[in-house]
């Protein structure tokens, strides 16, 4: 056999993600990010899944499609700021020798009527992302609080979330349709999705969820919602 893989999907995952600009950097900082995976013939049958409902949680395997670019041994993780290097093996950075994606995440539901739909909470992946692979989570196992956490010691500072009043409207309308809008955008702008840290309070950022691009400054350690279009 020769040393080289093919791997094809059993499914893409649908998120509110369409870029990869603001996707929290890992699973679980935004519980509401709903992803939805329907698998992929001949995947598709009830029996994959059998017993996998039982279990509250699952890693999975995917590809970091939207790398552009080469790999380096060496990446700058955003949590250092963005100017200390570390080992690209000692990061969990997409630009990899082999792209490979982990994600633990929510199991929040398994549809199995017309082929097979798995609805995940606190995705971190971008709308589409091929997924390679699902496996149980088991804690008794791979829950280990005893851990080193390296330079991702702890979770990273929070911003919080005000809203202009046109924003909140504009929300309030939209929950027809995703009922959870508000908290996600919380969640998200939490984070502090800002690409460098220019600190320029007038400086207005977009953030792109579902269809909607959430505009917001921010003004100290303050988020604010000025308006979603
Ligand atoms: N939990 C995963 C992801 C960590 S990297 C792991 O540890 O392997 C997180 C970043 O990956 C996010 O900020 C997002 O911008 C990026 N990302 C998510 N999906 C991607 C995709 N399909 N292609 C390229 N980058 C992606």
């Amino acid at each position: 056999m020769p040393d080289v893989f093919s791997f094809s999907p059993i499914g893409h995952l649908a998120t509110p993600f369409p870029d990869k600009f603001g996707i929290p950097r890992q699973p679980s900082l935004a519980p509401h990010a709903m992803g939805n995976l329907r698998l992929l013939p001949p995947f598709d049958r009830p029996e994959t899944v059998r017993g996998l409902e039982a279990f509250s949680h699952v890693w999975l395997t995917f590809v970091f499609h939207q790398t552009a670019g080469e790999w380096n041994p060496t990446v700058r993780p955003p949590r250092l700021g963005g100017n200390k290097r570390v080992g690209v093996f000692a990061s969990r950075a997409p630009f990899r020798p082999n792209p490979l994606g982990l994600s633990l995440v929510e199991l929040a539901g398994i549809e199995t009527v017309n082929g097979v739909v798995l609805h995940f909470r606190g995705v971190d992946l971008v709308n589409g992302t091929p997924v390679l692979d699902i496996k149980p989570y088991i804690p008794f196992v791979e829950s280990l609080p005893q851990a080193q956490g390296g330079f991702v010691d702890g979770p990273p500072a929070q911003l919080s979330v005000a809203w202009s009043a046109p924003a909140q409207t504009t929300c309030d309308l939209a929950r027809l349709k995703y009922p959870a809008l508000h908290l996600l955008i919380e969640e998200v702008l939490a984070q502090d999705p800002r690409p460098a840290y220019a600190d320029d309070p007038q400086r207005l950022y977009g953030v792109r969820l579902y269809e909607f691009d959430v505009k917001w400054r921010c003004n100290g350690t303050t988020a604010i919602v000025e308006a979603l279009e």
